[in-house]
């Protein structure tokens, strides 16, 4: 019988004051654009998407996590947009720190060393997706600049449920 395993991908997870300012943002876009708003509770940065890994593999992201080390940032997301390919509409930042860039990089490098590669066909660019299902319109909502103060990244296991996609987090390793 195939061994059981975890859909699982690595992610930015905001605190409650960043992710109640993103979920203000998402209502305002879905009266422009319909679509689905996605949770409160779900919204989130994927850093690394690793898909189907088994579950005596799991210990092995722990473990390449552990060792890396960046320092803390903090992120301004300013800036939103619609993707017609996926129909998503999501909120990022204009730039980014990179210190951001070198979390991404050295956490897909130390994953490939474990043996576990990271799907990037696309350049890395950070966004929280807002709605799904969106249908295009000339003008997303304005908002003022949020601050998002990065100290953690997170493993989180991605499980089907009755209202949508449920999130479950897994483990955390400190910014330092
Ligand atoms: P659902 O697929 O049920 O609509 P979801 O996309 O939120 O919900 P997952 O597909 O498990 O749930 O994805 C978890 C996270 O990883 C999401 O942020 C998603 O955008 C991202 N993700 C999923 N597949 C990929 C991929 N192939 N490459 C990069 N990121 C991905
Ligand atoms: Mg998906």
């Amino acid at each position: 019988m195939a061994e059981a395993s975890q859909r699982v991908f690595l992610a930015l997870w905001p605190g409650p004051e960043v992710a109640a300012r993103l979920h203000q943002i998402s209502l305002e876009a879905e009266e422009r654009c319909g679509g689905r708003c996605m949770r409160r509770d779900t919204l989130h940065i994927t850093l690394a998407f690793l898909g189907e890994v088994a579950e005596s593999r799991l210990p092995l992201i722990g473990e390449a996590m552990a060792a890396l080390q960046v320092g803390r940032f903090r992120l301004r997301i300013d800036t939103s947009g619609y993707w017609a390919h996926n129909r998503i509409v999501w909120a990022g930042g204009r730039a980014w720190p990179e210190q951001l860039d070198a979390l991404v990089g050295d956490m897909r490098r130390a994953l490939a060393d474990a043996g576990l590669p990271v799907a990037a066909e696309n350049a890395f660019f950070p966004h929280v997706t807002l709605l799904r299902k969106a249908h295009a319109v000339e003008a997303l909502p304005d908002f003022e600049p949020i601050d998002w103060p990065v100290d953690e990244w997170v493993l989180v296991v991605s499980c089907p449920s009755s209202d949508g996609v449920g999130y479950r987090r897994l483990a955390g390793w400190p910014l330092t």
